[in-house]
């Protein structure tokens, strides 16, 4: 049985790195538009990689191509060996490409609740059977609640397990977007802005999360974000999009003073795209 088959509910044992997430010259357009033109990059095994650009750039039509809602026009996607480009969103969700929305903040239920239908996919009992509560469907949903428990308690959930998520702070709800998208117990996470409106406390829980998760789980993780101080504390390497094309490639110290970036986020050659400080929530930078 594979790895993906026997989804982590042993608790603590660290995976295997996973494979390397390859995007090879992907064209997506719309109505003339382009929205990626021949866009490559690699997220190394393990790996934060930061996609970032200002406003329009392509970077959620990126992440909806990496999770399938896109088809592009040309170009693949590779996880490892295998090809994920025109797959239908569940099929890449269960080959361990999991996602989180730019806007999307849940509001039913509890926080347990939330996280068990992020597990719903590795449920192998079925719907039935748990229905009828069958002595092996019971021990799974069981084994399933533990894990989901293990990763409320890493994206610093814990406390509010059993809380309707309604009654949690913002920062707290959205992290449970994150928490949710670990409970497919992914191989590569892929977070689009996952401070988006959070203030500077929030923000730095939330970056403590994303590190945690990646040490401990061993993932790699694509990170769309605004918040400039997070993707430079955060990534381990950037790629720059401006108008849909690949303008920037390096570490974060390489990229900020990369004379294109300079350009591309303020038209002015010489200014730092890369300010000490946040900006407010909900705030656009660029
Ligand atoms: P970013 O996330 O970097 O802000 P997007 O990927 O959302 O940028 O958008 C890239 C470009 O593609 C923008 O010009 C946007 O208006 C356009 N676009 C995105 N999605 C669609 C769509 N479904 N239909 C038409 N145009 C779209
Ligand atoms: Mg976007």
């Amino acid at each position: 049985m594979s790895a993906r088959t026997s989804p982590g509910l042993a608790g603590d044992r660290r995976p295997a790195p996973p494979p390397a997430l390859r995007v090879q010259d992907v064209t997506v357009r719309f109505a003339g538009l382009t929205a990626l033109g021949a866009v490559s990059f690699t997220v190394a095994p393990g790996s934060v990689h930061a996609l970032i650009g200002p406003n329009g750039a392509g970077k959620s039509t990126c992440f909806n191509v990496l999770s399938g809602l896109y088809r592009p026009e040309s170009g693949r996607v590779l996880l490892g060996d295998t090809e994920l480009t025109g797959l239908a969103p569940h099929k890449i969700a269960a080959l361990g490409v999991a996602r989180t929305f730019q806007n999307i903040v849940t509001t039913e239920g509890t926080v347990a609740d939330n996280l068990m239908v992020g597990r719903h996919v590795l449920t192998r009992a079925g719907f039935a059977a748990s229905a009828l509560r069958l002595p092996g469907a019971v021990r799974e949903q069981r084994a399933h609640r533990d894990r989901v428990r293990e990763i409320a308690e890493l994206t610093g959930l814990g406390d509010h397990f059993d809380t309707p998520v309604a009654l949690l702070s913002y920062g707290d709800r959205k992290r449970v977007e994150l928490a949710r998208a670990l409970c497919l117990e992914p191989r590569v996470l892929l977070l689009d802005e996952p401070v988006a409106g959070m203030n500077g406390a929030e923000r730095a829980r939330t970056a403590e999360v994303v590190s945690a998760v990646r040490a401990r789980l061993g993932l790699s993780v694509l990170l769309v974000e605004h918040d400039m101080g997070l993707v430079m504390s955060l990534a381990d390497e950037v790629t720059v999009l401006d108008f849909g094309r690949t303008v920037a490639h390096g570490t974060p110290d390489e990229v900020r003073r990369h004379p294109e970036v300079l350009r591309a986020y303020l038209g002015t050659p010489g200014a730092d795209p890369a300010p000490a400080a946040a900006p407010a929530p909900g705030e656009d930078p660029v």
